[in-house]
């Protein structure tokens, strides 16, 4: 059994505000909707101006939110400063996607004959998008394993490396980067995808950390109703990734960053339940004879338990874990879970199941899969707002011989 997830607070000690993350989640971004509790959806793609004058302002202001939607939209604005809030940054911005983060960000920041350094284990859009077009653009990719200490900053080729890209916890075997390690790299721009996590499980920047980025399509937004991604940082180098994000043209939709910013609002209560219900799950699968491991950081036995006690304040709300059977257990597993839905995504009131190896990283070529630790037998499980005795007897039913 493993000690309970230290309080929240400690990761947040006091904030900008001196309230705790959930009480946070619930004051900020109100910036845009006057005195309306919910949020006011802004679907305007244009404003108009008073003069020569006035249009002149518009289209030369910096992240002007009454101009033009791809430039920003007052409802975004109101998803994005509720972000930059909870993260503890100067600002945020929004993309259509998560991908489109990674994208937008990458592209704003590195040039052909560029240099980054990133994680292995990292969701699979995300590597195809580096072994892809960024190969392709002449910018060079090195890959290491962020179990390995001091992997990252071994990597940087001092002058070359523009950015060092992590995710942590990683997707799928939830492997844990170093936060410290990644905030101490001098020179190039560091980058931590803390999607698995959420804003209030952990806060990469107040490890130095110079960019932290989700794609809120999965535990902020939280109701499977909005595709949408999202960074935080310094103000001078977001208002750099805007400057390129506006031609693009990732831009997001005002109606996905209002149904975001409602999950924001019951973000830590669900992250909070989903974690503890993991908890159990966890264990529960780990005493099972048809499963061989169990990856998830809240076990005591994880082999970054202690890292994952040092910089998380909960140990999230997503697991893997191996069937001894292999392919063909994880395909009768599939066939018998009842309450648990397959599907890719997570972070939602469902609990959803998907075998990685066919699904999620079925773009990666088998090498590429077995050094992410992408094998036959893995499942991951997204554990749901369900109450999680019906989940353990659902999963126990769907392992039985
Ligand atoms: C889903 C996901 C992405 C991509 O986000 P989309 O919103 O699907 O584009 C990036 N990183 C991680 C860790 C993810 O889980």
């Amino acid at each position: 059994m493993s000690p309970e997830p230290a309080d929240p607070a400690r990761v947040d000690p006091a904030g900008s505000t001196g309230l705790r993350p959930a009480s946070r989640a619930i004051r900020a971004g109100r910036g845009s909707s006057g005195t309306s509790l919910a949020t006011a959806l802004w679907a305007s793609s244009t404003w108009q101006s008073a003069d020569l004058d006035d249009a002149n302002a518009r289209a030369t202001a910096m992240r002007g939110a009454e101009f033009y939607s791809r430039y920003g939209n007052p409802t975004v604005r109101a998803f994005e400063e509720a972000i930059a809030d909870l993260e503890g940054a100067d600002d945020a911005l929004a993309f259509a996607s998560g991908m489109g983060a990674v994208a937008s960000t990458v592209f704003a920041l590195c040039s052909t004959g560029d240099h980054i350094v990133a994680q292995r284990q990292l969701y699979a859009g995300t590597i195809a998008f580096l072994q892809g077009p960024c190969r392709r653009l002449g910018i060079d990719v090195t890959l290491v394993d962020a179990s390995e200490p001091g992997a990252f900053a071994a990597a940087v080729i001092p002058g070359r490396t523009m950015m060092v890209l992590a995710e942590t916890p990683s997707n799928p075997r939830l492997e844990l980067a170093d936060l410290d390690e990644l905030g101490s790299i001098g020179g190039p721009f560091t980058v931590v995808d803390s999607t698995f996590a959420t804003p209030i499980g952990q806060r990469p920047l107040d490890h130095g950390v110079d960019l932290v980025l989700h794609s809120a399509t999965k535990g902020i937004g939280g109701h499977n109703d909005a595709t949408l991604g999202v960074i935080a940082g310094e103000r001078e180098l977001i208002d750099a990734v805007w400057a390129y994000s506006v031609l693009h043209g990732a831009t997001p939709s005002p109606f996905d960053a209002l149904n975001a910013l409602r999950g924001i609002r019951t973000l830590a209560v669900r992250t909070t339940h989903q974690a503890r219900s993991a908890q159990i799950i966890a264990e529960h699968l780990a005493a099972h004879a048809a499963v061989s491991t169990v990856h998830y950081p809240g076990l005591a036995d994880h082999p970054q338990h202690e890292l994952a006690r040092r910089q998380m304040s909960m140990f999230g709300t997503v697991l893997a874990f191996e069937l001894t059977g292999g392919r063909e257990a994880a395909s009768r597993f599939l066939q018998r879970v009842r309450l648990c839905r397959i599907a890719t995504s997570l972070g939602g009131p469902e609990t959803l199941v998907c075998h990685p190896a066919t699904s999620t990283h079925v773009s990666l070529t088998p090498e590429e899969q077995s050094a992410t630790g992408v094998t036959e037998g893995l499942i991951r499980l997204s554990v749901g707002l369900e109450d999680p005795s019906d989940l353990t007897d659902d999963l126990t039913s769907a392992l039985s011989p």
